[in-house]
């Protein structure tokens, strides 16, 4: 018997514990729902409900291979006792995914169990290094794994034992799901995504991504897909290379090849060093802001912070799952110089809102954008710039916030809007400049140095060097 675990690669082709797992004909489908991983830091029910999505019609292919999910209810340590107890020659099959310390835990104690036996199969997905770590060697792997031959579909299954756990349409009534659609999940939606981008969507990606606006029907909108796994990074890859040379977007489709690097290139960061989930990755920054002001975090994360642009990305982020790249830097950068909170409690609440949350490259990228990595250059954007350069008129915010339909954009843009709104949490350029003072005073010391050198050999890309 061969028992395939699912996590975060919900698809049935270019999946390797499917795919081997299926080889014998012999095997069963286990999806293990902890509620304690579900309610672990940064997941909610947005990213449950796109999940249920994938796990739904993962079911409709599988049952084609006639097979089926079952789910196991527990932790991964309930699961290998259930597999001790029932399936003792058994062998185990996964795909590794980098994720937060409540799941690595688990695993890591999971594995310990069938160490000696060597029943447990770990399979490789995106393309980072899980075994040996060599940064110099990062980019090479990387491309070596994206070019690899994809693998099949899985094989049908010829066991017909009866299932003793829940299935799938048991768990879900059980569950008492109330779906809420922000982007549907599935391999379906993945590649239909994947086509409309590159046939026409892919336009003007390259300018088009830093639009709130524009961005939500120019980007690919692969991120909950490629973080769930309905489609595998590999497929977008090899996709890619092949519609490349004929495409009239090139420049655009070039910039989104490298976003798919930067996708496994922030995961490794999280996957080398587990820490960075609690401490920033140059340590001395975690003294630089200690204590928290909640009503300022209540106030951000609720899209009140008094300055419109601000406030219409995180009600819009709050209403989609999704927003673009430029503002979720923005909203961070907020955050963490502006209202000066420990990123360690923002992040959790930012990562909630997003139906694409994927640690590997959230906590990393919230670092970098609250100047705690010391590799990169902190970068303080200033919120009314942001509004006047991406919203000129303010059409976008209007749309988001219509009580402010009569107000002058300019008024807008410098959130100078007496009791036409609520009033600005902190002063922008004081904030500002408090915290550009005190992030430079710390970084040119010498120990700083020294320690960011460290940091550089451990995370930093070779192609800037
Ligand atoms: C504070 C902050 C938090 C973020 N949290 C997440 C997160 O939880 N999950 C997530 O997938 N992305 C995250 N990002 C990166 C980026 O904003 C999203 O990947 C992107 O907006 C997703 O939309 P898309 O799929 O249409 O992107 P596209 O522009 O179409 O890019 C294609 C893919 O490339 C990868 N990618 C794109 N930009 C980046 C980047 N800057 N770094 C790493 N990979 C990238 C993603 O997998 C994305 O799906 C975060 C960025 C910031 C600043």
């Amino acid at each position: 018997m061969d028992i395939i675990i699912l996590h975060r690669n919900l698809r049935l082709e270019d999946n390797s514990a499917l795919f081997h797992g299926s080889h014998k004909q012999n095997y069963r489908v286990l999806y293990v729902y902890d509620k304690h991983y579900w309610s672990s830091d940064g997941r909610s029910p947005r990213q449950f409900s796109f999940f249920v999505d994938c796990l739904k019609e993962l079911q409709i292919g599988l049952t084609k291979l006639n097979s089926y999910v079952e789910i196991f209810q527990g932790s991964y340590s309930d699961l290998a006792t259930y597999i001790e107890t029932n399936y003792p020659q058994s062998s185990i099959h996964l795909n590794h995914s980098t994720d937060t310390s409540y799941f690595r835990d688990q695993m890591s104690k999971f594995k310990n169990i069938f160490k000696e036996s060597q029943r447990l199969k770990v399979y490789e997905d995106f393309g980072i290094q899980t075994q040996e770590f060599n940064r110099d060697r990062w980019s090479y792997d990387w491309n070596m794994q994206m070019r690899k031959e994809r693998l099949d579909l899985p094989k049908s299954n010829l066991n017909h034992e009866p299932a003793d756990l829940m299935t799938l349409d048991d768990f879900l009534d059980s569950q008492n799901i109330i779906q809420r659609s922000f982007q549907k999940g599935g391999t379906k939606e993945a590649n239909a995504l994947l086509n409309s981008f590159f046939e026409s969507r892919s336009e003007g990606y390259s300018k088009k991504m830093s639009s709130p606006h524009d961005a939500e029907e120019s980007c690919s909108r692969l991120s909950p897909h490629i973080a769930f796994g309905t489609i595998s990074i590999r497929e977008i890859y090899q996709k890619l290379e092949s519609y490349y040379p004929q495409s009239q977007f090139k420049r655009d489709l070039y910039s989104f090849r490298k976003r798919l690097y930067w996708h496994c290139h922030f995961i490794q960061k999280l996957e080398t060093e587990p820490e960075l989930e609690f401490n920033s990755m140059h340590r001395m920054c975690d003294n630089l802001r200690e204590s928290e002001n909640k009503e300022f975090i209540d106030r951000w994360i609720n899209g009140e912070t008094g300055f419109p642009f601000m406030d219409a990305c995180m009600l819009y982020l709050r209403e989609k799952g999704w927003i673009n790249f430029r503002m979720r830097a923005m909203i961070m950068s907020f955050a963490s110089y502006n209202l000066w909170q420990p990123w360690q409690s923002t992040s959790p609440l930012l990562g909630e809102l997003f139906v694409d949350y994927e640690p590997g490259i959230h906590i990393p990228q919230v670092q970098m954008q609250s100047g705690v990595t010391g590799i990169n250059l902190p970068r303080i954007y200033s919120v009314n710039k942001q509004s006047l350069d991406q919203d000129p008129e303010a059409k976008w915010i209007k749309q988001i916030i219509p009580s402010l339909n009569d107000i002058d954009p300019k008024k807008i843009h410098s959130a100078d809007l007496q009791t036409a709104y609520i009033s600005p949490v902190v002063d922008l350029k004081q904030s500002a400049k408090y915290a550009r003072d005190t992030i430079w005073s710390i970084r040119k010391g010498d120990e700083f140095k020294k320690i960011a050198r460290s940091v550089y050999f451990k995370h930093g890309s070779r192609k800037r060097s």
